[in-house]
């Protein structure tokens, strides 16, 4: 069992993710924890597009939850379309814009 997350909005986001297969795996330095695609293999490049950091206490938790069903919808195998590699690269840099500031 993972622990709860405090946040209502995104422990829901972290439930669909574990139905959809996600591996919630709580801890690390910097976040809450991260999540995981469930498929791995080259077309879908886990490891290094489809992971995403849960933040303890975003400034908006609402959108934070958003973000990470998208990361879901975003994964190249969940799509069943292989080859959205652009899709996961603006995943990335809207993450970096978000963490700026
Ligand atoms: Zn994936």
């Amino acid at each position: 069992m993972r622990p709860v997350h405090p946040k209502k909005e995104i422990e829901r986001s972290l439930r669909y993710l574990e139905q959809q297969g996600w591996r919630v795996e709580p801890g690390g330095s910097h976040a809450w924890g991260k999540v995981f695609c469930p498929y791995p293999g080259e077309r879908c490049r886990c490891g290094e597009f489809c992971i995403c950091c849960v933040w303890s206490t975003p400034r908006c938790a609402e959108l934070h939850a958003r973000q990470l069903c998208r990361v879901v919808e975003h994964c190249a195998i969940h799509q069943g379309t292989p080859g959205q590699n652009e899709v996961h690269q603006n995943r990335m840099s809207e993450k970096r814009r978000t963490t700026d500031g």
